[in-house]
């Protein structure tokens, strides 16, 4: 059981797990081990370094300075966090116990680009298996994706829906789990129906009957984590208060994924309140 589990090793999440264990709270860090960081060539408008640095080594510098504080760091990918006394963060490989979360897992990925996602929203394209599954009870769905992620959600399904089948859109699917449920790899024209989904069609112009379409593509998001436990999402961040606290208790949010100016800067303020405020639930 840890004090604080810190969901991604952005500057975010790096400073949020700096700042609580230098309180002396015991913090596990859980990362794909990338970060918006890597993709960025030069900055040059972050305080301190003169002649700018590059993503990579502004990232790797920052995972040097949490293990040098002792901050245990594993790599993983999350594909689902519950709570029920304490929060359970499950990922790929395992499962980890904590008092609070952190959650800085960046921006999330944009939706699909795929004609009739946007406007079957609500209507048939759900963004979280748990909370939804329940609608589709004894219908045909879909989900939307090729990774780990989406077998998580394949696997949330299955118990309530009568089937599941996986769209991975022209992706090949995941290959380290053995998967019990149709896969298609075609990729996907549009989705159609009239009010509500009704069908999948593809490239070569064959379709499927569905009444519904997870979306779960690439790895879970903070606002796909966030969801999932009942924390409030406006359109594409997690609301937090100046503490950083999501709306659910013991539940906090850091960096890119609470909106607002996407830069090194504030996801680094963010994330020394959201360490400090964790200190709070102790
Ligand atoms: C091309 C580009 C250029 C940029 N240039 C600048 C610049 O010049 N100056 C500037 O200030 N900012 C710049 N930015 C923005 C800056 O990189 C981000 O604001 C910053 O990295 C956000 O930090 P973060 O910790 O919130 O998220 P990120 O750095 O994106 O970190 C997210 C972390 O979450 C992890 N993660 C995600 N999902 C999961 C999951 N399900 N399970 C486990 N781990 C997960 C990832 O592996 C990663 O470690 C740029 C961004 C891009 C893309």
């Amino acid at each position: 059981m840890y004090d604080t589990i810190v969901v991604g090793s952005g500057p975010a999440g790096i400073t949020a797990a700096i700042y609580a264990k230098r309180r002396n709270l015991s913090v596990l860090i859980i990362s794909k081990n990338d970060s918006a960081l890597q993709k960025t060539d030069k900055i040059e408008n972050y305080y301190g370094f003169p002649n700018g640095i590059t993503g990579k080594e502004l990232y790797q510098n920052g995972l040097k300075q949490a293990k040098n504080l002792g901050i245990e760091l594993i790599e993983d990918e999350v594909v689902s966090i519950e709570f029920s006394n304490n929060f359970t963060v499950e990922t790929v490989n395992s499962e980890y116990e904590a008092k609070t979360v952190i959650l800085s897992t960046g921006t999330n990925r944009t939706t699909p680009n795929i004609t009739g996602i946007k406007e079957f929203e609500g209507k048939g394209v759900s963004y979280c298996a748990v909370c939804d599954a329940y609608f589709f009870k004894e219908k045909d769905v879909a989900v939307l994706g090729s990774g780990n992620y989406a077998i998580h959600e394949l696997e949330q399904l299955k118990p309530i829906v009568k089937s599941v089948t996986i769209l991975t859109n022209g992706n090949e699917i995941v290959e380290n789990r053995s998967i019990e449920a149709e896969v298609i790899e075609k990729p996907i024209k549009s989705f159609k129906g009239e009010n509500k989904i009704q069908e999948v069609e593809f490239e070569d112009n064959t379709k499927k009957q569905i009444s519904a379409v997870f979306i779960a593509q690439g790895t879970a998001s903070s606002k796909d984590l966030a969801r999932k436990i009942g924390a409030r999402i406006e359109e594409n961040h997690i609301i937090v208060n100046e503490n950083m606290e999501t709306t659910v208790p013991g539940l906090f949010a850091c960096g890119d994924c609470t909106g607002g100016l996407l830069q090194i800067s504030k996801a680094i303020y963010e994330g020394a309140i959201a360490g400090l405020s964790v200190l709070k639930e102790h």
